[in-house]
């Protein structure tokens, strides 16, 4: 008796707190730390921070630029904005992804289904078309991203001299991302792209060759597995 009355008081008082914590935020008293661009005011309450909030439109255009995380954090650094603040790239991937500069909070995690948004709570620094553009630009920025890192020749090309398989390396400066292959034994760099040229008509056979089995030979070897579990069943 004892364990449920206290059971539903604690159920009672977590109401009570989730009431509270509601009404709060959709004053625009948000909880947690204050975003970059805002500050709080006498009553507890977000509201926009005029000294820091142009850093945050800047982040955003520099973003829609082209530019990323990683990238946009440096320029930061080297200016010092607001030094001795170390900026990140997990930092400007924060600012990208929140919410809150236009407008709204969202409670929880935003990859758990568990999330609620709670809309225009605060005054919005970046419109709603301009955050939704910098989502778009996220796709596009992770897509080159990600092709940029793949090493085509991964563990497939040999040193001319030598003959020793060649080992990858990424350039490693923040401009231009090309992928080189180098010989540790001749001291021999090749630059990926360059690679790529020279193999074009061997690369455009290749894969023709696998559109070729994708499309002639795969069907055939599907027909076969198909009547082999046929098989398999039939002696079962
Ligand atoms: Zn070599």
């Amino acid at each position: 008796m004892l364990t449920v009355l206290s059971q539903l008081e604690i159920e009672i008082v977590s109401e009570r707190t989730k009431f509270g914590l509601n009404g709060a935020i959709k004053s625009g008293h948000l909880p947690g730390i204050v975003p970059l661009g805002y500050k709080k005011d006498n009553n507890k309450k977000t509201v926009i921070d005029e000294t820091t909030k142009d850093i945050v439109i800047r982040i955003f255009n520099m973003y829609l630029e082209g530019k990323s995380y990683q990238q946009i954090s440096n320029t930061l650094n080297k200016e010092k904005v607001l030094a001795p603040k170390h900026w990140r790239d997990t930092t400007i991937m924060k600012i990208i992804y929140n919410k809150v500069y236009m407008g709204d909070y969202e409670k929880g995690k935003s990859n758990s289904k568990n999330t609620l948004v709670y809309m225009n709570v605060v005054e919005p620094i970046i419109s709603r078309a301009m955050w939704n553009e910098a989502q778009h630009q996220k796709d596009k920025n992770q897509r080159s991203y990600t092709r940029d890192r793949v090493y085509i020749f991964f563990q497939k090309l040999k040193c001319p001299k030598c003959r020793r398989i060649m080992k990858c390396k990424g350039s490693g400066g923040t401009k231009k991302k090309y992928m080189y292959y180098n010989c540790e034994h001749c001291k021999t760099y090749y630059r990926e792209d360059k690679i790529e040229e020279c193999l074009q008509s061997f690369i455009l056979e290749l894969v023709e060759y696998d559109m070729a089995v994708k499309k002639y030979f795969l069907p055939i070897l599907a027909d076969k597995k198909e009547t082999k579990t046929e098989n398999f069943t039939l002696i079962k």
